[in-house]
Parts: C-alpha cells; structure tokens; sequence
C-alpha cells in the first residue's frame, strides 16, 4: 500500500497510541474521531479544537481520505452504484439500496449499504462478475470502512444497514474485516448497530465457526446457490473444500450461539439449480437450520450466458419452499441489478478504461 495509511484504518485505542507517542493527552484520539465519524468529516486542518502542530503532524502521517469516487450510476429504482478509486488504482464498488423491505427481514424505511472487502475475488463463481476478473488484493479496515463514510458524505444521509456483499469474499479478508466491523459498530466510530450488519459469505465454513465465537452480533449470509453437493460445485468451486455437509454444519453452529436466524442467498439459474429437487432439498437445508431463503433470478452478466428462469418457474420454486414450511422470499425489485452481480461496474469500467473522465484509471 502506497505512503501513508488513511485515518480510517486506525482504531481508537492505535490513535490514543500514536498519540501518547508524541506527549498528546488520550483525550485527543476521541476528539479527532469526533470530527472524522461524528462529523463525517476527515479535513485535519479544519479540526478547529486541535493545536496547529498536531494538525500538521496527523497531516504528515495520515491520509484524510485512501477513497476517491470515479463513477455513479443510479438505476431505474433508485438504487445507486459507486465505483471508487483506492490510493494504489485499483477500483471497488459499493451500492446503496434507498429501501430494502425483503432484506434479512429489516424494516422497510432502511438504507442499506452492500460494501466491498477485497479487489476481485479469488472464489470463482461461475454467475459472478467479481470472480470473472480475478483476486487483486484483500481491503485494508479503512478501505472497507471509508465506503460507508464517502456514501454518507455524497448523499448527505445516513446509511442504516451494511451488507458486506458487494466485490469479494469478506471472510477471505477475516481480520480487516473484523477490525472494519469493530469500527463501524463502535460509539467512537460509525456507530451502526451490529444486528444491522450483515456479512454473506460464499460458505469460508472454518471461518464461519470463527465468527460465531465474536462478541458482536452481525448477522450471517450464506451464498447457497446450490442445495446439493452437485449442483453447487458447477457453479460455486468453493464447494469442493467446504461440501454442503461441513457448510451446514458451520451455519448451524453459528445460528446456535448467536440466537440468530441466518439467510440462504440463491439464484435461480435456469436449468441448473431451478427444478422442483432442487426446491425440495432447499426446504430440507434451510428448516434444519431454521433459515430462511432469499430467492434471486439471474441476472445477466456480461461474458456469461446462464439464464434468468421464467417468472412462473420462479414462482413454482418458491411454493415447494413455502408448502415445505419455508420462510421465503423472491427478491425482484429493490437493487435489482446489483445481487447477483456483484462487480459488474467495476468490471464494466476495466473493459472501457476509455469512460468519460476515468481514463486514468488502471
Ligand atoms: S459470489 Fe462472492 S465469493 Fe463468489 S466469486 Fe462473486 S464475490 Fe467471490
């Protein structure tokens, strides 16, 4: 990572460190915060109630910023993608969905934020636009935290939900991921309730028993896509070092010591994961671990050719789920084109260096 690291990617307790180092009372590292979180506001030398020379000294040593955004696109249902630009050229998106009624049952008035945690994704799923451009590098705490913050500043609101869903694989970036959760979460930091975090991994499941051990209360994701060892290694080759058996067993460990109903992620390909066994075995899957399922059509990525089913085949599928006693959904509207494909702008962006105004980016 190139010079210096951004404010971002300190805790408070690294900041009251730095800071005793240089004969600065502890007091200062809240202060600082105030102005950084509280304020949403990471400008040192319009700290006002700090001393000129520490201004300066956190000039020399910090980033105010380690984000700069590059692109934004809104969709027709107001869901708003943001492409940024990290310190070293590599991009990563984050999305903002204005309302997201049928999201992991959160209340419909909330703004929910999918973040990135890593550049690319190393995992390889065949829907994924991620996958399709490979793993660059994991995110650094800050990288995933200042998304929240920049969203915030642009759109002068405050975001309620985080999804850590966007590019990557979180639990592949396991302890800036918790040090990104940890700060968000606290009182000196974004301040965001941990039941409004919501990490979906692709089934890490020795990481998945990991987080269970946490203190916080995130809630957890599972990228299903498959509800037997067949189907899901065609589309998912993750599958093959945690087999849905050891995944299940994770996913039940983790909904036991946390007290939480964890949520089946799957997209519905047509003729690969969309027919009634599928269904049947789905409904098995999740009432043994009491979750419940979010439904997905496809949704089309460029440079693949998988097919979103017919809204009829939709709706048969989510029947045999909810005959089967199943709490399911289908998720069509909100964020329409951001589920399945996460990455997409990104990947877009790679394609077309040439896009107004972003030609130097790498
Ligand atoms: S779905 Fe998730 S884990 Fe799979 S390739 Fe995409 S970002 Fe990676």
């Amino acid at each position: 990572m190139e010079g210096r690291p951004a404010i971002f990617d300190l805790s408070l307790d690294e900041l009251a460190s730095w800071l005793k180092e240089r004969k600065q009372p502890a007091y200062r590292a809240g202060q600082i915060f105030q102005w950084v979180y509280g304020k949403r506001m990471a400008d040192f030398g319009r700290m006002s109630n700090i001393p000129e020379s520490l201004r300066n000294e956190l000039q020399e040593h910090f980033r105010s910023a380690g984000l700069t955004k590059v692109r934004q696109t809104g969709s027709a249902d107001s869901t708003l993608k943001f492409l940024f630009s990290l310190v070293d050229g590599n991009l990563v998106e984050t999305v903002l969905i204005p309302a997201s009624p049928d999201l992991y049952g959160l209340p419909a008035d909330r703004r929910t934020l999918c973040v990135s945690t890593q550049v690319g994704c190393a995992y390889g799923c065949k829907f994924c636009a991620s996958g399709l451009a490979g793993w660059s590098r994991n995110l650094r705490a800050g990288e995933i935290v200042e998304q929240i913050m920049q969203v915030e500043s642009d759109t002068g609101e405050k975001v309620n939900n985080i999804v850590f869903m966007g590019m990557g694989e979180p639990l592949a970036n396991y302890n800036h991921l918790l040090k990104a959760i940890t700060a968000i979460n606290a009182p000196w930091g974004a301040g965001i309730g941990a039941r409004h975090m919501t990490v979906s991994t692709s089934g890490l499941a020795p990481r998945i028993r990991e987080l269970a051990e946490q203190p916080l209360q995130v809630r957890l994701a599972i990228s299903l896509h498959g509800a037997t060892d067949e189907v899901r290694e065609k589309i998912m080759p993750v599958n093959r070092k945690y087999p849905l058996s050891e995944l299940m067993d994770a996913c039940a460990y983790y909904s036991g010591r946390k007290k939480q109903r964890i949520t089946f992620e799957f997209i519905l390909i047509e003729g690969v994961n969309d027919h009634a066994e599928q269904a049947e075995k789905l409904s098995g899957l999740a009432r043994r671990i009491g979750a419940k399922v979010n439904l997905i059509p496809y949704n089309k990525v460029h440079g693949l050719n998988w097919i979103r089913p017919s809204e009829q085949q939709q709706s048969a599928f989510l029947q045999i789920l909810r005959r089967r006693g199943v709490d399911a959904t289908i998720r069509r509207e909100k964020g329409h084109d951001i589920d399945a494909a996460c990455g997409q702008l990104r990947l877009q962006t790679l394609r077309y260096k040439s896009f107004a105004g972003i030609s130097e980016v790498r």
